[in-house]
């Protein structure tokens, strides 16, 4: 990415495109960073903006031997060859990244889980609740599939307490707007309990990625409250626009505007007024600890965006903050 940016002169309409970022990739893209240099940084930067810490709305928590695949996945990602190289930054054991997440200021995070298959999503939904009941600073995390049941299950689920819901539509290759799951959005909506759904088509596309699946769910259900991850990378501004549209619809920023992500999804610099404008409805997310690169460089990021301090105070605390209180 960083080439396409010091040649950009030269190429005038992909620099229009894309957002002006230092020329020179950050050094901690090279993973340099010990813990406690890291942890002191980021405390460095919420005691900056005068944040009592960071509410992280998209971190992966999940049974050992579920989180071993994905990292499987990432790691044969890499393997593939060609440009993408997708080393897990925080493959530690669970305890640890626990104890990570705490050291950089983390005040409230998620447990983001997810079936590939039916039969899947109560197992780990059961799972989840042990989890957050010996995790107190987790919000409790459920997750859903279209298949029978799923109606009766993700009712226990908001019953038993779960404060937000994990969708992901190209892993679970299904359709949002399947009839088994309509009965399923109008109740979550009904009970105000977010949805982060990844529905963009990025890293990899899927069959019902993209905006238009997602766009049929909000026309039935105007009051749902989705959470769209990644802020819908790559088709950001269409999932912009329906954040503009329905004013329950919340963006996370999830690897968004790394120079990682930059480099295979860039940002339209012209949309970023858009996203300043919804301040109040983007939410700090970051896939920890599934990501190539360290914590801080989100959070650097969103900070040389240049949307100013009140947009980062509000995105990396005050609207996660306020979307979960009770
Ligand atoms: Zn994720």
């Amino acid at each position: 990415m960083h080439e396409t940016r010091e040649s950009g002169e030269e190429i005038p309409s992909r620099a229009d495109e894309s957002l002006p970022l230092p020329a020179e990739a950050s050094p901690l893209t090279a993973g340099t960073l010990s813990l406690p240099a890291e942890a002191l940084q980021i405390r460095r930067f919420t005691e900056r903006l005068g944040i009592p810490g960071l509410v992280d709305v998209h971190t992966h928590f999940m049974p050992e031997r579920v989180l071993r695949k994905v990292w499987a996945y990432f790691d044969s990602v890499g393997a593939l060859g060609g440009d993408l190289d997708w080393p897990i930054t925080y493959r530690h054991e669970e305890d640890e990244r626990l104890a990570v997440l705490r050291e950089f200021g983390v005040l409230a995070f998620t447990a983001m889980l997810y079936p590939h298959k039916p039969g899947m999503a109560e197992w780990l939904n059961g799972w989840a609740v042990e989890f957050a009941r010996r995790t107190p600073d987790c919000l409790h995390t459920s997750t859903l599939f279209p298949e029978p049941g799923v109606e009766r299950y993700v009712r226990e689920a908001v019953e038993r307490g779960a404060r937000v819901f994990k969708a992901h539509v190209q892993v679970g290759a299904y359709d949002p707007a399947d009839a088994l799951l309509a009965p399923v959005w109008g109740l979550l909506a009904e009970a105000g309990v977010p949805v982060v759904i990844h529905c963009g088509s990025g890293p990899a596309p899927g069959r019902h990625t993209g905006p238009e699946p997602i766009a049929r769910v909000l026309a039935r259900h105007p009051q749902l409250r989705l959470v769209v991850a990644h802020l819908g990378m790559p088709e950001y501004e269409d999932f912009l626009g329906l954040a503009e549209r329905y004013g329950e619809v919340r963006l996370d920023t999830t690897m968004t505007f790394t120079d990682f992500s930059e480099r295979l999804a860039p940002f339209p610099a012209r949309a970023l007024p858009r996203l300043a404008a919804l301040g109040d409805r983007v939410l700090l997310g970051s896939d920890f600890p599934n990501i190539p690169y360290p914590y801080l460089h989100q959070l650097q990021a969103l900070e040389r965006l240049g949307l100013g301090d009140d947009w980062l105070r509000a995105v990396c605390h005050d609207n996660g903050k306020r979307l979960f209180a009770r």
